[in-house]
């Protein structure tokens, strides 16, 4: 079966949403990882402080050592002139008193030209005395600026120190010699290897010399020009060693002291958080190497958090877009449904108002038979009193044809009246029209529009009225029910030789009652249910429309009222009732 456009959007969004998901978890937890990494990187800058201040302590314990010992009168004077060997020998133990008192690594005199004529490790075969050393900086830098500082290997010793020198002068404050000791960092480098870091300390040319672990020591962090070359050869700044590069990459850098980097170090390529602090006195730079410690947990539970999140946020649009499109979709049936019931209920009215204009018209046809007949009578009649008029008065007569004249005004008026009534019984009135009327006064009308029938096919008619009875409604579609009512009782009653038609209009709580009773066939059980039925007849072809009942039960409901059929209790015959509502603010007033 071939996939549906269906199924590929659905494959498509379900899709998507995993890779959102992904996504979503993924940086999360690269975010969890530089977060805890640059917290990491913080902790370790913190650290690197305590280190640098231990570093400074150490140093600063020694640096006034050398000036007050230059101020010695003893060491003085023997640079004064030409030194003897006793001199020397007490030289060199005063120096090795004083450097065990003082806890620095060596201690010795200079003379003016560089060469070392006492020093506190006299006793070992790596003694200083005797040796030259004003080739070193920090002599020349004594020389020139009264103090000097360099960090280097001992070329006697082969120990790597910091030498810390003071110039001794003369009584003329001119230079005599350098007062010099040396300080060895091994008690340091020991306890910074304790730590799981790896910590350096390099000099202004990014060359490392103090550094915890092996390895270390001798790589330089930035390449070394033919000058840099050529000055450490001249001061022996470190001696033998071989100085070899540290290769390393940046990674992202933190800040300007902070870096996460890539290093090739002893131990092989790795990476590490990198922090750097400038020793500015000593124009060193300290630095702490750390193997980033990312907590595999933290970034896991990160990343099933926004996972998580991602997808509630999904499943929350999702949500929403579907009761937006249901709600969508509600409005549009309801929109549908009520045009639809106001077309519907615009073509039941016009249907409504067509069938009541028909059933009018077939009443009307009908009734102008009936009329014909009821006019043609008194039309002769009215003709034979004018000719026996014209007679009265040819004869002089004038009493007896004003006499005359009075049945003649009387059927005219009757005339008139039914005229009138047939007038504004075919024209089409507009639905909804709801004057107050009295239903009493709609029965008479009608009764009087069907006074001929009700003659010829005398008729006992038995009347029940309360009067006024007042409702709200369409006097001349009233009447048309009415008429149809009657009409249908004369119609049944048609075979009967006594005919009796008994109506009768009272009053039920609400409800004005008016009934139409006759003494006919009745309506057949199985056709109660059915006479209200547009077109259902039982009169023959030509008699019947079947209309009548169907129009009159419509404008009885949209009177606000009810039109019913039944079988009379007692004796034969049906029984139509009417009810209406009481107008009940008419009753009030009246
Ligand atoms: P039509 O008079 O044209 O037949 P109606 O709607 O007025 O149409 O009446 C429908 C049918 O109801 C009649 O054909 C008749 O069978 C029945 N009917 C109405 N009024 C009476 C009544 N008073 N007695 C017996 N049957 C009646």
């Amino acid at each position: 079966m071939l996939p549906t456009s269906r199924t590929v959007r659905l494959s498509l969004y379900i899709l998507l949403i995993l890779a959102g998901t992904a996504l979503a978890a993924g940086i999360a937890m690269r975010h969890a990882e530089h977060q805890a990494m640059e917290e990491d990187a913080d902790r370790a800058n913190q650290q690197l402080a305590l280190y640098a201040n231990s570093l400074h302590s150490l140093i600063d314990r020694y640096r006034a050592l050398p000036a007050v010992l230059a101020l010695d009168p003893q060491l003085r004077s023997s640079l004064s002139g030409p030194i003897s060997a006793e001199q020397q020998d007490l030289l060199n133990r005063k120096l090795e008193k004083i450097n065990g008192a003082a806890k620095s690594s060596t201690l010795e005199l200079l003379d003016r030209t560089g060469l070392a004529v006492a020093a506190s490790n006299w006793r070992l075969p790596s003694s200083y005395v005797g040796h030259n050393y004003g080739f070193r900086p920090y002599f020349s830098q004594t020389k020139t600026q009264g103090t000097g500082r360099f960090y280097a290997v001992g070329v006697t010793s082969g120990i790597p120190g910091y030498f810390l020198s003071s110039a001794v002068t003369g009584d003329n404050d001119e230079f005599l010699g350098a007062m010099v000791v040396k300080l060895e960092f091994p008690e340091l480098e020991h306890e910074w290897s304790l730590g799981s870091d790896t910590l350096l300390v390099s000099d202004a040319r990014g060359i490392i010399f103090i550094a915890n672990q092996p390895g270390w020591r001798y790589r330089h962090l930035q390449p070394l020009n033919a000058g840099d070359h050529a000055e450490i050869k001249a001061t022996r700044q470190y001696d033998k060693q071989p100085l070899t590069p540290l290769d390393y990459q940046s990674l992202r850098r933190f800040d300007e002291n902070s870096e996460l980097a890539r290093v090739d170090g002893p131990e092989g390529s790795a990476q590490y958080l990198w922090e750097s602090l400038p020793l500015t006195a000593e124009g060193w730079t300290l630095h702490l190497l750390r193997r980033p410690q990312v907590a595999f947990e933290d970034s896991r539970n990160a990343g099933l958090a926004a996972a998580g999140a991602w997808l509630t946020l999904v499943f929350l649009v999702l949500f929403l877009n579907q009761r937006w499109r249901l709600a969508k979709m509600r409005q549009r049936s309801r929109e549908e449904l009520e045009q639809l019931v106001e077309e519907r209920t615009r073509d039941l009215r016009t249907a409504q108002d067509g069938l009541v204009q028909s059933a009018k018209l077939a009443a009307l046809g009908q009734m102008s038979a009936a009329l014909a007949h009821e006019i043609n009578q008194p039309l002769t009649a009215q003709r034979m009193q004018l000719a026996t008029l014209r007679l009265l008065l040819d004869h002089g007569r004038v009493d007896d044809a004003y006499k005359a004249l009075k049945p003649v005004d009387d059927m005219l008026t009757r005339m008139a009246a039914l005229t009138g009534h047939l007038k504004t019984f075919a024209r089409k009135s507009p639905s909804g029209l709801r004057e107050r009327l009295d239903l009493a006064a709609v029965v008479d009308q009608s009764l009087q529009l069907l006074d001929a029938r009700l003659r010829d096919e005398n008729v006992s008619i038995v009347l029940h009225l309360t009067r006024p009875a007042w409702v709200r409604g369409d006097a001349i579609r009233l009447e048309q029910v009415l008429i149809n009512l009657l009409r249908n009782a004369l119609d049944a009653m048609q075979d009967k030789p006594c005919k009796r038609l008994q109506i009768r209009l009272e009053a039920d709580e609400q409800l004005w009652l008016l009934s139409v009773a006759d003494n006919g066939g009745g309506i057949a059980e199985e056709h109660l249910a059915n006479v209200f039925d547009p077109f259902f007849t039982t009169k023959p072809v030509g008699d019947g429309l079947g209309l009548g009942l169907a129009v009159s039960f419509a404008i009885a409901h949209e009177s606000g009222g009810r039109l019913s059929a039944a079988n009379q209790l007692q004796g034969s015959g049906a029984v139509f009732t009417l009810t209406l509502p009481i107008d009940l603010e008419a009753h009030l007033s009246c």
